[in-house]
This record gives C-alpha cells, sequence and structure tokens, in this order.
C-alpha cells in the first residue's frame, strides 16, 4: 500500500463536474480579477468566519502584510510573533519596515505561549500575531486582554485554521484581523494562490481593499499607494463551490485524527497532538513529537508512506538577515521543531490507510 502525504486529485475527482462548470461560468463572463465571483466568495467567507468583512487577495503572505499595512505598522514598530512558523509570517513583518521579535511556544499545542508576551514588550511593541499552528487556534483570551492593556493590535496568522474554533468563535474572528491562504493544500484550497484578510472593522477593510488595488477609490484615482494583490476570478469561484464541503471535510479530518490518536496513544517514544480544552482543532496537519524521528522517516519512506517536517528549523536559527532574536533561545520551540513529524492527512483518506501507517509506526517501534 502507497499513502501519500497528501492528495488533491481524489478530491478534484469528486466535486469534477461542479468544479469545471463554476470555472466555465468565469470564463464566460469574462471576470477575470476580481470582479463579480471575488465579491460572492467573499461574502459567502465572511459569513463562514463570523466577521462582517471578507477581501480577496493573492495569496497568504499578501493577506498578512497588507493587513499590518492597513494598520499603519512601519518602520520602527515591532511586532512579537513565534519563531516555529512558515517564513511567510516574518516575511510580511519585514515587509512593513517592522521588526519581529519571537516569543516562545507551548509544549502541548506548539501554539504561542501568552506568559511570555511581557518579557517581548518594548515601547516599540505596535501588534500581536498569532500563528494557530496545524489547524488549532493558540490561547486568544489572554493574548487578547494583554493586547488591550497595552494598547496593542492582534493579527491572527490563520493560514493553517481554516474552520477551527475557540471557545465556540472562529478562528480569524477574534483580533483586529484574520489572515488566511488558500495554498491548494491549505484545508480549504484554490487551484493556484490565494488568500483572504477577514474583519469586522468596516475601516480597515475598506483600506485593505485599497490596498490590494494600487491604492485605487475608484479606477484611475489612488487615494494611497497600494499594490496589486487581486484575487482571480477563477480562484474565487473554485473556493465557493470548495467553501460548501469544508464544514464535512473538517469533520473528516478529525475523525481521522482521532483514529491515529488512538492507535498510536500508547507507544513508546510518541506523543500524538493534544487537543486543548479551549477549542476545536481541524489538523490542517496531524503532527506527532517522537525522540527518533529521522531513523523513523527512513522506515516510513521505504514503506510508501509520505510525511513532512513542519518546520524543521525555527525561524530564529534561519541564516536570513534579520530573523535572529539576540541571545533569546525558544527551548520548547527548538524542541517542537527537533521532533515534530506531520503524518499523512486529507479528509478523503480511508480507516485502512491510517491503520497501515499507525500499525508501520508501531511495528518500528518495538523493533527498535
Ligand atoms: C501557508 C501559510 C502562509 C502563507 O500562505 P501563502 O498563501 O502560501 O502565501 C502563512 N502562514 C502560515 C502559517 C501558513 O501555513
Amino acid at each position: 500500500m502507497n499513502v501519500p502525504f497528501l492528495d488533491l486529485r481524489v478530491q478534484y475527482a469528486a466535486i469534477r463536474p461542479e468544479i469545471e462548470h463554476g470555472i466555465a461560468q468565469v470564463m464566460a463572463e469574462a471576470a477575470f480579477a476580481g470582479g463579480p465571483f471575488v465579491e460572492k466568495f467573499e461574502h459567502a467567507f465572511a459569513e463562514y468566519c463570523q466577521t462582517d468583512h471578507a477581501i480577496g487577495v493573492a495569496n497568504g503572505t499578501e493577506a498578512l502584510w497588507l493587513a499590518l499595512l492597513a494598520l499603519g505598522i512601519g518602520a520602527g514598530d515591532e511586532v512579537i510573533t513565534v519563531p516555529n512558523t512558515f517564513i511567510a509570517t516574518v516575511e510580511a513583518i519585514h515587509f512593513c519596515g517592522a521588526k519581529p521579535v519571537f516569543v516562545d511556544v507551548d509544549g502541548k499545542t506548539c501554539n504561542m505561549d501568552p506568559s511570555h508576551l511581557e518579557r517581548a514588550l518594548t515601547s516599540r511593541t505596535a501588534a500581536i500575531m498569532p500563528v494557530h499552528l496545524y489547524g488549532q487556534t493558540a490561547d486568544m483570551d489572554p493574548i487578547m486582554a494583554f493586547a488591550k492593556k497595552h494598547g496593542l493590535f492582534v493579527v491572527e496568522d490563520a493560514c493553517q485554521a481554516h474552520g477551527a474554533l475557540y471557545k465556540g468563535r472562529k478562528a480569524g474572528s477574534i483580533g483586529d484581523i484574520g489572515c488566511f491562504s488558500f495554498y491548494p493544500g491549505k484545508n480549504l484550497g484554490a487551484y493556484g494562490d490565494a488568500g483572504a484578510v477577514v474583519t469586522s472593522d468596516r475601516q480597515l477593510a475598506d483600506r485593505i481593499k485599497m490596498l490590494r488595488d494600487h491604492g485605487q477609490i475608484k479606477k484611475y484615482h489612488h487615494a494611497l499607494i497600494g499594490w496589486n494583490a487581486r484575487m482571480d476570478g477563477i480562484q474565487a469561484a473554485v473556493l465557493s463551490i470548495k467553501l460548501k464541503y469544508l464544514p464535512e471535510w473538517n469533520e473528516k479530518r478529525r475523525t481521522h485524527a482521532a483514529q491515529y490518536s488512538d492507535l498510536l496513544k500508547d507507544v513508546a517514544g510518541l506523543t500524538t497532538p493534544g487537543e486543548a480544552a479551549y477549542g476545536t482543532h481541524v489538523y490542517h496537519v496531524y503532527a506527532v513529537h517522537c525522540t527518533q524521528r529521522e531513523a523513523l522517516r527512513e522506515y516510513l519512506a521505504d514503506r510508501g508512506i509520505g510525511h513532512g517536517i513542519h518546520y524543521p528549523v525555527p525561524l530564529h536559527k534561519q541564516p536570513a538577515p534579520g530573523l535572529q532574536n539576540g541571545e533569546d533561545s525558544f527551548p520548547v520551540a527548538e524542541r517542537c521543531a527537533g521532533q515534530t513529524l506531520s503524518l499523512p492527512m486529507f479528509p478523503e483518506m480511508r480507516p485502512e490507510q491510517i491503520a497501515y501507517v499507525a500499525g508501520h509506526i508501531k511495528a518500528y517501534t518495538t523493533q527498535s
């Protein structure tokens, strides 16, 4: 048996007639860049996220960047975030001229540990950017309380957490702004690059709409210097169709995660992912921690089992200039980077595939 890490083809096969019809409509109306299909998706996605506004953009990285620009964050400002995330989180901070400041994460969820915020705070701190890693939100109440106390903005990097809940509230709806990626492999994925910003603040929404379209208030009238970060019509049409299935697909991911966690619960040297009591995890990534990762990876690869590491090198250890956080170390994030192993996870997985993966992990650990 072969178990890929991710298989987008099975999903396409299941919804193909609908998708082909949706794409044909965009072509018939020649509504390619922005336009009515994007607006339709924005309404549906805002409703899904429990926010008043959603603004479709070209990808998740630009969603994060435009969110910070709209809040007026720039040179001289600091933004507190975590070192165990995808590089895009800090690229967005850099490209508006601000400086990322890292705090360590919680060992159970691998998400921002709010108890470290105080230590990272300076007179230049302007915003906090928690990342809802793997599909589970950070502990938002203490983060929001800290932000309120110190007059900071909160931008949620919800690029891995479409539909995740925090105390009943949707990821992305809790801070001032929430940012999403629709990269094909995300829980809600386009057929190319796309992203969205959600907020319930009308002024921020208007500003982001201008920023993504050359700062225009109307065609060729520029109220500010913006950028071209529009969403494609074809991507919006695909996303509108796929959004209807997202709750069902997230539910399937949860069922798969439960099966994995049950089968792997007593395996020595391996810890299954924890679901915090405050929320609902949507398992964009099902990541276990294991002490003998490299040997296990080889064993799995030899048996046709796909896997990944999210992420092998924490950002403060990357060579790119500007990322090193002085003398600070982040022992929990570093331990996560050394032990995390992502197993195959996608809604269309079959129970026997999960049993195959778990069976081989168990066989490996008893043999070694
Ligand atoms: C995917 C992702 C992004 C970036 O999204 P793109 O659409 O690829 O630009 C940002 N942050 C996190 C945590 C992500 O997983």
